[in-house]
C-alpha cells in the first residue's frame, strides 16, 4: 500500500516526521514521504501517523 502526502493539504504541523521518523521527513515546512518509503502505507505505524494527521494530509492507496 502506498503513503503520500497532499501538499496542498497539509499545514505543516511536523507530527508525521516526529511519530514516523523512518518514513515521514518535514521540508519546506511539509511533510513528506522519505524517497524509498512510498510502499509503506501498509505499516501499522504509517496508518496511525495518517490517522492522527490533523489535516488529512495523508493517503493511504492500493
Ligand atoms: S502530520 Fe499532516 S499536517 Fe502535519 S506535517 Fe505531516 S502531513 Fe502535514
Amino acid at each position: 500500500m502506498k503513503v503520500s502526502v497532499d501538499r496542498g493539504v497539509c499545514y505543516g504541523s511536523a507530527e508525521c516526521a516526529h511519530r514516523a521518523p523512518s518514513v515521514f521527513a518535514f521540508e519546506d515546512g511539509f511533510g513528506v514521504v522519505r524517497p524509498g518509503r512510498e510502499e509503506s502505507g501498509g505499516d501499522p505505524q504509517v496508518r496511525e501517523v495518517a490517522e492522527k494527521c490533523p489535516s488529512q494530509a495523508i493517503a493511504l492507496t492500493e
